[in-house]
């Protein structure tokens, strides 16, 4: 009952009046107005596919959710958490944007950017590691979305390579908002009745799915913080970038043992080490952003600053410049 669809998006029918006129109606877009193709993946509680609008063949990803599942799975509230979120974040090119949202007796539909290129985990297995020049274009896109969804009052909370999906351009597209936390947002203020805007938060998750009240996220990029005081901040999504740098260069994320149990011992320890040849500049960005405590982390603006991005554009220049060869 909760689910409200994204409104603005109208398809045009052309229909005959009572009295035998033609008349051309703006009825919401449905099922019925894409073309359902292939599969594109499948998650733990939707399925993915490739479609296309029947009337604009413009092409994109649809994410099928089934309500039964759902429900069943207690999952009514991230379902919401990622329609809301993404609904903030509808102007940037590294976020996957949300066109259209409906529904009909079984199922709910996500209308997505369609992101061809897979996910940059997928890149990464194939070609084993990315070299200096790809991860900084691929770091800077990751950060530039970064930027973009703090400023918007979104904090990620479980980003990592999985989770950032390349389009036809082998851009950057950021994605999976259901465990992300929504700050007041900094341009309207009005619903300033979440916490006080300094990005801190602490999880309340009861434990109603399952897991452990206090973890959202995966257990190879969370933040030490969220393990240690249950909180989750802006700057726990500058540690998983740390842990994405890291892991573009040396191939593998930097702390990962043989349970979540161990991961998370060597990441309130601190206990990881950089491989040979892990090239220096790198190596120094990702000390300053793998530090325990998160106000002693550099912040987007050092980051930008630091010498290991130094000449790489930010910004709208950034999207225009083409992908280097992987
Ligand atoms: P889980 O819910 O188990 O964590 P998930 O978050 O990956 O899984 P989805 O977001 O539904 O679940 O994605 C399922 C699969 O579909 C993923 O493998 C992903 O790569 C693919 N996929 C998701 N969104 C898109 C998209 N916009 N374009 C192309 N492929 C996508």
């Amino acid at each position: 009952e909760e689910w409200k669809d994204r409104g603005a998006a109208v398809s045009v029918r052309r229909e005959l009046d009572k009295s035998g006129r033609p008349v051309v109606r703006q009825v919401k877009k449905g099922v019925r107005d894409f073309s359902f193709g292939r599969i594109l993946g499948e998650g733990s509680y939707s399925t993915v596919y490739f479609a296309t609008d029947r009337q604009t063949l413009k092409e994109y990803a649809i994410k099928v959710l089934e309500k039964r599942h759902i429900i069943k799975e207690k999952k009514i509230k991230y379902v919401n958490i990622e329609k809301n979120t993404l609904n903030r974040l509808t102007e940037h090119p590294g976020i996957v944007r949300l066109y259209y949202t409906f529904q009909d007796e079984t199922s709910l539909y996500y209308v997505l950017d369609l992101c061809n290129g897979g996910e940059l985990l997928g890149v990464l297995k194939r070609t084993g590691t990315f070299d200096v020049e790809c991860t900084r274009y691929y770091g800077a896109q990751i950060l530039d979305a970064i930027d973009y969804m703090h400023s918007r009052g979104v904090i990620h909370r479980d980003l990592k390579p999985e989770n950032v999906l390349l389009d036809h351009q082998m851009h950057v597209k950021i994605t999976d908002f259901g465990t992300a936390r929504l700050l007041p947002d900094p341009r309207t203020a009005q619903d300033t009745k979440a916490d006080g805007g300094d990005g801190l938060d602490s999880d309340s998750r009861n434990g109603d799915d399952g897991r452990a009240a206090s973890f959202v996220g995966t257990a190879e990029y969370v933040s030490p913080e969220l393990l240690t005081h249950k909180n989750a901040c802006k700057a726990s999504d500058l540690w998983a970038f740390g842990c994405i740098i890291y892991q573009l260069l040396a191939g593998r994320p930097p702390f990962k043992a043989g349970s979540e149990y161990l991961t998370f011992q060597k990441i309130v320890n601190l206990e990881y080490e950089f491989p040979q040849g892990f090239p220096p500049l790198a190596r120094d960005l990702v000390e300053r952003l793998l530090v325990l405590d998160p106000a002693r982390r550099l912040t987007i603006e050092h980051i930008k600053n630091h010498e290991f991005f130094s000449g790489q554009q930010f910004g709208r220049f950034l999207w225009r410049s083409k992908a280097p060869r992987l």
